[in-house]
C-alpha cells in the first residue's frame, strides 16, 4: 500500500460513484428539466440528475453537515461544490429526485442558478480574511444576491448573467470578465508610518515591491516616501511591510464594471470594462451597491434580446445608450487616462470624437 499522506489534493476518481466512473468522458448531453434541475445522459443510457442548491464560499461545518445527510438520504452519498459555490445533489434514482427536492424547499434551500439565470457570485476574502480589501465580500454578496434571487430561482433573463466581486484591484475573484463586476476600491495610497517602518520593514524590498516604482527612500527618516501620482493602490508594498496600511475607512468603496464574459459562445470573450466608478462602502447591506446591480440587471432584463449577454447587450445599443438606459452618469473617471497613460492607457483609451448615434436602433 502507498503510504497515506496529506500533500496535495486526493486523486478526485476516488470520490466518484460507480454510476459516474463507468460513464466518465461518455457523456452524450445534459438538458435543464426545471430551473436548478439538470439531467446528464450517457451513452449508455444511464441518466444522473443534478439538483443545485443555492451555497455561499463560508459555511460553517453544521451546514456541510446536513448536506452530507441529505447526500447519504438521496444520492448514495454524493455530491459536489460547483465552482461558485454552489451545491449539486447528484440523483442517481429518479424516484428520489422529487423527495429530495422537497426536502430541500422545506429546509429553504434556493434551487436554481441554471441555464438563463443569476447563479451565486463568485468572490474573494474581503474583511473576514485577507489584509488589502478595500470592501468586505460575504458581505456585499449575501445584500446582492437576497435582492436578486428571484432570478436565481428562475430562468427569466436573456441569457446566464454572472457577477464577480474581488475585494481589492489584485482580484482573487473574476471580476475581468463578468457581466457585473463588483471591484473593491482604495482612493489613497498607503499612509507610511515613519517611526515604526525601520523597525518592521526592509527598506529595500518593501522598494522593490512597488510594480509602478512608486516607493523611494527617505534618508532623512530611514524610511521610504510614496509617490501618489505613480501609485495605483495595489496593496503590494502593504504586504511587505506592515507599516503601511492601506485601508481607509472614509476613502475606500466599491466601483461596477459590466460586459465582460468567458465564454466564446455567439461573440468573443471580453473584458468588463467600468460603469459605477464609486460607491461608499456602507455595511451590512451596502444599499447603495445593491440598488446600482439590480438597476443594471433590471435594464438588461427589458433591453437585450435572447442570449445576449450583458456585453453583447451593451455593444449593440452602444455604450452612450447604455449609460442613458440605465441613468449612470458619465464622468471623467471613465476615460482611462492612468499614470504614463502614453504607456498603460494607450490601448484603452478612446482617442476619437466620433460617437454612435443609436436612436435609431431598437
Ligand atoms: S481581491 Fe485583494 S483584498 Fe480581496 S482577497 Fe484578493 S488580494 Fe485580498
Ligand atoms: S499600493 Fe502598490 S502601487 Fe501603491 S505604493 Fe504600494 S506597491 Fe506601489
Amino acid at each position: 500500500m502507498p503510504a497515506k499522506t496529506d500533500i496535495g489534493p486526493p486523486y478526485f476518481k476516488d470520490f466518484m460513484s460507480d454510476l459516474v466512473k463507468k460513464n466518465y468522458g461518455q457523456w452524450l448531453y445534459h438538458e435543464i428539466e426545471k430551473p436548478g434541475v439538470m439531467v446528464h445522459v450517457a451513452e449508455s443510457g444511464d441518466k444522473l440528475w443534478s439538483v443545485r442548491v443555492g451555497g455561499a464560499r463560508l459555511i460553517c461545518t453544521d451546514r456541510v453537515r446536513d448536506y452530507c445527510e441529505l447526500a447519504d438520504e438521496f444520492c448514495g452519498g454524493h455530491f459536489r461544490f460547483t465552482s461558485r459555490h454552489n451545491v449539486e445533489f447528484l440523483v442517481e434514482d429518479q424516484a428520489k429526485l422529487q423527495p429530495l427536492i422537497d426536502k430541500l424547499t422545506a429546509k429553504g434551500y434556493p434551487i436554481g442558478g441554471t441555464g438563463c439565470s443569476i447563479t451565486s457570485i463568485v468572490h474573494t476574502q474581503g474583511w473576514v480574511h485577507c489584509h488589502t480589501p478595500a470592501t468586505d465580500a460575504s458581505g456585499v454578496v449575501k445584500s446582492v444576491m437576497d435582492e436578486l434571487i428571484d432570478y436565481f430561482k428562475g430562468m427569466k433573463l436573456p441569457a446566464q448573467l454572472r457577477i464577480a466581486l474581488a475585494c481589492c484591484l489584485n482580484m482573487c475573484g473574476a471580476v475581468h470578465c463578468s457581466d457585473i463586476a463588483i471591484l473593491g476600491m482604495h482612493r489613497l495610497p498607503p499612509k507610511v508610518d515613519p517611526e515604526k517602518v525601520p523597525k518592521m520593514c526592509e527598506v529595500p524590498s518593501t522598494i522593490g515591491s512597488c510594480p509602478t516604482a512608486a516607493i523611494k527612500p527617505d534618508p532623512k527618516t530611514k524610511s521610504v516616501k510614496v509617490n501618489g501620482e505613480r501609485c495605483m493602490y495595489c496593496g503590494n508594498c502593504y504586504t511587505m511591510c506592515p507599516a503601511m496600511p492601506l485601508a481607509d475607512s472614509e476613502n475606500d468603496g466599491i466601483s461596477l464594471w459590466v460586459g465582460g464574459k468567458v465564454s466564446s459562445a455567439r461573440t468573443a470573450p471580453r473584458f468588463s470594462k467600468l460603469a459605477v466608478p464609486y460607491l461608499p462602502n456602507n455595511p451590512p447591506r451596502w444599499p447603495e451597491t445593491v440598488e446600482a446591480i439590480k438597476n443594471i440587471v433590471e435594464k438588461y432584463a427589458a433591453g437585450a434580446k435572447r442570449y445576449e449577454r450583458v456585453g453583447d447587450w451593451i455593444e449593440r445599443i452602444g455604450w452612450e445608450k447604455f449609460f442613458e438606459v440605465t441613468g449612470i452618469e458619465f464622468t471623467d473617471k471613465h476615460i482611462d487616462d492612468f499614470g504614463e497613460a502614453g504607456s498603460y492607457g494607450i490601448t484603452t483609451l478612446r482617442r476619437t470624437t466620433m460617437f454612435k448615434f443609436t436612436s435609431h436602433i431598437k
